[in-house]
């Protein structure tokens, strides 16, 4: 017997008649004997339509209403599944996030799970029953609801296997698993049969969205091996797992393309010491992630600085940084959106050269302009023009012959 934890995408439970088709896998997997719990997202695009209808109240709705809100769309799938089982003979009862035992740290709306004591899963589990378990949500020390930000019910459940000590975590979303590349972007994109924890967290905070990032760290502080795999069909997934290869043939894996990004541009700042570090300062203090980052080479004693923000946060890091600016004296500050960040992702990058030289050569031959580069040990990005995204990945993922491009 194993004990599995599986977790269903809002897409997956997106109707009666899917909550039904999910409700006979998951009927199936605990007749085989298996214990089984299963975390479910909101139906379809209930989260989008809740942050619709606050703000149809209210511009700024308050944060801690917003994630009373939000965290009852978790919970509709959850009742509902576990209804549905009921209703095929498999016993299972729902539980909200906090009645699983999830304790939050106190930020309403992209909390961090501080403490996974699931008591009241494992009993039911004990009892033969499946546990039911609506994600993205828990509460703080105080019992206020908190959500764990957009995509968190992945989190949720890397999370339940870590705290059961599952045997397997299975991802259940509408593509067949991890690809080397966007298949809409890339038609040659193929399904991975394994990628590291390291490679699949560079993936999902470049931009691949099969994954929450936050899911994959968790997965790889606890050693929870995770099943990206659709909930449409039978077909084996992607395993996330440590990298146990000795030597990996495989130096790039994967693309990610980002195009919601945005350029912020900070020009003529006086090239003194200490004001980089007044300006991100700012930035951070403010919980905005900043990536790519460069500084001009010096002319009359002036750089300009360019970074790279998430879309969303171009409005909170300008408020941040126009004050910053003008007191350091600096001449203007400039914002444009139209950008993307195409990046390479593969653990083997590390022991061989070369590979930024091909990635380069494939968008010059395409033409494509590269504004900023940033590399680590396992990942190149790029910062180009959005609207050659599509040219880019194409010529990237045939020069390192990924995918259905493999010779
Ligand atoms: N329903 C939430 C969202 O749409 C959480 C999730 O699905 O993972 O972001
Ligand atoms: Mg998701």
């Amino acid at each position: 017997m194993a004990l599995i934890v599986q977790k269903y995408g809002g897409t997956s439970v997106g109707s009666v008649e899917r909550i039904f088709n999910v409700a006979r896998r998951v009927a199936g997997c605990a007749r085989s004997g298996n214990a089984v719990a299963v975390v479910v997202s909101a139906m379809g695009d209930t989260t989008d339509d809740l942050l619709a209808l606050a703000r149809s109240v209210s511009e700024k709705p308050p944060e801690r209403e917003t994630a009373m809100l939000l965290t009852t769309g978790e919970q509709v799938s959850a009742a509902l599944l576990a209804m549905a089982l009921d209703k095929l003979g498999c016993p299972a009862c729902s539980f909200t996030g906090p009645q699983a035992g999830i304790l939050t740290d106190g930020v309403p709306l992209d909390a961090r799970i501080r403490a996974f004591n699931p008591v009241k899963v494992r009993q039911a589990l004990e009892e033969g029953k499946v546990a039911v378990v609506a994600g993205f949500q828990g509460a703080d020390p105080d019992g206020l609801l908190n959500t764990l930000g957009r995509g968190g019910s992945d989190t949720t459940a890397v999370a339940l296997a870590a705290a059961l000590g599952a045997d397997l975590c299975e991802i259940y979303t509408d593509v067949d698993g991890v690809y080397t590349v966007d298949p809409r972007l890339v038609p040659a994109a193929g399904k991975m049969d394994f990628i590291s924890y390291d490679e699949m967290l560079e993936m999902a905070s470049l931009g691949a969205k099969v994954l929450h990032p936050r899911a994959v760290d968790c997965g790889r502080a606890h050693g929870v091996v995770i099943h990206v795999r659709s909930s449409f069909n039978e077909e084996t997934g992607t395993l996330v797992k440590e990298d146990t290869a000795l030597e990996t043939g495989t130096v790039v894996r994967g693309i990610a393309c980002d195009t919601d990004q945005a350029k912020i541009a900070i020009i003529g700042v006086p090239d003194r010491p200490g004001i980089a570090a007044r300006i991100f300062s700012a930035i951070g203090q403010r919980g905005i992630n900043v990536d790519l980052i460069v500084q001009s080479i010096r002319r009359n004693g002036e750089n300009d600085i360019l970074f790279t923000v998430r879309a969303d946060d171009v409005d909170k890091t300008l408020a941040v940084v126009k004050p910053v600016a003008d007191e350091v004296g600096a001449r203007d500050v400039c914002v444009h959106r139209g950008v993307a960040k195409v990046s390479v992702i593969g653990a083997g990058m590390m022991h061989h050269s070369g590979v930024a030289a091909s990635m380069f050569e494939a968008l010059a031959s395409e033409g494509i302009n590269i504004e900023i580069i940033s590399t680590s040990e396992i990942r190149i990005s790029c910062l180009i023009d959005e609207t050659r995204v599509q040219d880019a990945a194409r010529a990237i993922h045939r020069k390192f012959g990924l995918g259905n491009d493999r010779q």
